[in-house]
């Protein structure tokens, strides 16, 4: 099969973008991209799909998903983080049967791959979803997933006491238990299309001393490790009050840092009132330290949820730097921004000595700009 007369967005060595190209496929894998006239002169009897007028890229990878939330999308707009989920969203979630999971889990791949993506990060499966069930729909699907399971030992969120459904509290050694459990049996599955990951819950979910002993695990392991890390104010002031640290200091004295670990949403790593630049100040430090993919990704997040989030962050530089932020990691410690009419620009923050930072190419009055972290 040769589908042609497309525009082509590689990610090779050369970060090739193929006008008029065409990409041969044979038993589901790519055996040649190039120009279409020279394809067709390589394979003049393949079958032909014109691709006229499409743009072809890379599959998405969302970082960043909750499967079991799909089903109940929309039960709960317009509320409050926290309000949302103690009073909401776990209700409905804390009732769920492995069968409930099963479907949601369904709904929510169906959905990804029907608009590009073909890799995700489940955040937090809880027991009762029915991993084995999800890791299924998983392999049955096609697409890749890093799965990761709920590992806690206090039934809290932040400052909020006592607000988390019963149906949603586990306990540590069963949740830790089970989560090797699911690696061990699943880890690898689907010729490497399904890897298992620790999914602890928020500072204020899970202490201290369960951190540094899932973070020494997956260390041991090679495994990958996510975490809501300072979505909303109240994370940022129980971590400030109740260690002294900031979000990012105290993901790295527990040791949620280096290329294993993915940190998401990451709003409120600085102070209320704070620029972009300042925010970046933080993770530059973890950088510095580090040069982790796990900040890398941190930053993207960040990108995508500064918008929703406003108050959190000076809106006008984000805006002037980063309008209609659609982003993709198209892989390691690259962060790829698409705009129509974004100026081009490295986000502040982003230069590092003896580096080239990005480069900006045009397509059709289009800027993609490419950023190296
Ligand atoms: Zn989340």
């Amino acid at each position: 099969m040769i589908y042609e007369h497309g525009l082509l967005i590689t990610v090779d060595a050369e970060r090739r973008i193929i006008g008029d190209g065409a990409m041969v496929v044979r038993d589901g894998r790519f055996a040649a991209i190039d120009k279409t006239a020279t394809l067709r002169e390589r394979f003049p009897l393949e079958q032909r799909i014109d691709l006229k007028g499409k743009v072809v890229t890379p599959g998405l990878v969302n970082t960043h998903v909750h499967l079991a939330q799909a089903m109940i999308r929309g039960c709960a707009d317009d509320m409050e983080l926290l309000e949302w989920l103690g009073k909401r969203v776990w209700v409905l979630q804390g009732n769920y049967t492995e069968e409930d999971g099963r479907a949601s889990a369904e709904l929510c791949i169906l959905e990804m791959l029907k608009s590009g993506t073909t890799a995700f990060v489940e955040s937090l499966l809880a027991e009762r979803y029915g991993f084995s069930g999800i890791a299924e729909v998983v392999l049955r699907s096609g697409i890749r997933a890093a799965l990761a399971k709920i590992v806690m030992d206090v039934g809290t969120y932040a400052t909020k006491t006592g607000w988390m459904h019963p149906g949603m509290v586990e306990d540590r050694d069963t949740s830790l238990k089970n989560t090797l459990a699911m690696y061990d049996q699943w880890n690898g599955a689907g010729n490497g299309r399904l890897a298992v990951w620790f999914g602890p819950r928020t500072p204020g979910g899970v202490t201290p001393e369960l951190y540094r002993q899932i973070t020494a695990l997956a260390h041991e392991r090679n495994m990958g490790v996510t975490v809501h890390l300072a979505e909303v104010a109240s994370d940022r002031k129980f971590l400030q009050e109740t260690y002294g640290l900031s979000p990012a200091r105290y993901a790295e004295s527990v040791g949620l840092v280096g290329p294993r670990v993915l940190l998401v949403h990451a709003v409120w790593m600085a102070a209320a009132v704070q620029t972009w630049v300042e925010v970046r100040h933080e993770i530059d430090e973890l950088l510095d330290s580090h040069r982790a993919q796990a900040a890398a990704l941190l930053v993207v997040q960040q990108a995508g949820e500064i918008d929703e989030h406003g108050p959190g962050i000076d809106a006008p530089t984000l805006h002037r730097y980063a309008p209609k932020v659609a982003f993709q990691v198209f892989h390691e410690g690259q962060l790829v921004l698409r705009s129509a009419n974004a100026p081009a620009q490295p986000m502040a923050g982003t230069e590092r000595e003896g580096q080239p930072q990005f480069r900006t190419v045009q397509i059709e009055g289009n800027d993609l700009s490419l950023i190296h972290i």
